[in-house]
């Protein structure tokens, strides 16, 4: 696995690749790597002959100083899962190389980033939005990897690539979640034993409201109620949103049907954990 860390190196590593005719599947990851992020890499690798893993911490999206200083970083640990699977080159640029003094220029999101994350984390999408079209000029992919868990991410990167004519297939790939369901995420390293025990019961109430949804039609606000009393009643968890939307345009619906998504934000003291399901 080679490591690169220059902006000029990985372009023109990327431009060979290009040249002697081979596809490149790129996943951009801010790196404490987990079984989340391999499925990722497995996708990748398998749909393509070369495959490129960033990691990269980026400043830029979070909208809370003390969450990115709190935010895992396991270098050491992420060279041996990357190597493990398969990866032919590790991104790996630091603040500087990406954020250059005099950087100045911030890629601005539409309607699809106002509501959910848009909303509860000002700037945030502009700063997903701004470092992947960066990374995507470095890596020049064929096709490039996102998770599902971070649906609303997803939703904006497909239409970023799509307003700016970036070339680059936009694949999404379904939440691995652990044994009792809660979804992977590097952020679950920050919860406590008890934390850790109460949280898969974001996922066990909202498989209960997509089953209950099959078989009848669920208003909005009764699915709010249902979540927001199921978490708060037991676990020591505090519901931020809880938004049932479209599952295209991300618009607010009263109604559940087919082609709909609830989207929630859970916190756990300092922690704030998100999940989705698709009905
Ligand atoms: P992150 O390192 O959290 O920025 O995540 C990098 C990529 O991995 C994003 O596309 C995430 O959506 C994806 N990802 C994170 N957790 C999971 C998971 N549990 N299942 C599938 N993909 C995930």
């Amino acid at each position: 696995m080679r490591i690169i860390r220059s902006v000029s190196e990985i372009q023109e590593w990327s431009s060979a690749e290009r040249r002697a005719g081979k596809s490149i599947g790129f996943v951009p990851t801010m790196g404490a790597l987990h079984l989340g992020h391999a499925e990722l890499f497995r996708r990748s690798v398998a749909e393509n002959q070369r495959t490129v893993v960033s990691i990269f911490v980026n400043s830029l999206q979070f909208n809370n100083a003390s969450d990115l200083e709190a935010y895992p970083r396991q270098l050491e640990q992420d060279l041996l899962i990357a190597e493990r699977e398969n990866i032919d080159v590790l991104f790996v640029p630091n603040p500087e190389e990406m954020y250059p003094e005099g950087f100045s220029s911030i890629i601005s999101v539409g309607s699809i980033a106002k509501n959910m994350e848009g909303l509860h984390r000002p700037g945030h999408f502009d700063g997903v939005a701004t470092v992947v079209v960066k990374l995507l000029n470095a890596v020049a992919p064929t096709g490039s990897y996102f998770g599902e868990k971070d649906f609303q991410q997803v939703a904006v990167i497909r239409q970023v690539v799509r307003d700016l004519n970036i070339s680059c297939e936009i694949v999404s790939v379904p939440t691995v979640r652990d044994e009792y369901g809660l979804a992977l995420s590097s952020r679950n390293a920050r919860l406590t034993p008890d934390q850790l025990a109460q949280a898969p019961q974001i996922y066990v109430l909202l498989d209960e409201i997509t089953k209950m949804s099959r078989t009848t039609k669920m208003s909005s606000r009764t699915i709010q109620e249902h979540f927001t009393n199921g978490i708060e009643s037991s676990t020591a968890g505090t519901v931020e949103y809880i938004e049932i939307v479209d599952s295209l345009t991300l618009n607010p619906i009263a109604t559940t049907y087919e082609g709909t998504t609830i989207c929630v934000a859970v916190w756990f003291d300092d922690v704030r954990l998100i999940d989705n399901v698709s009905i």
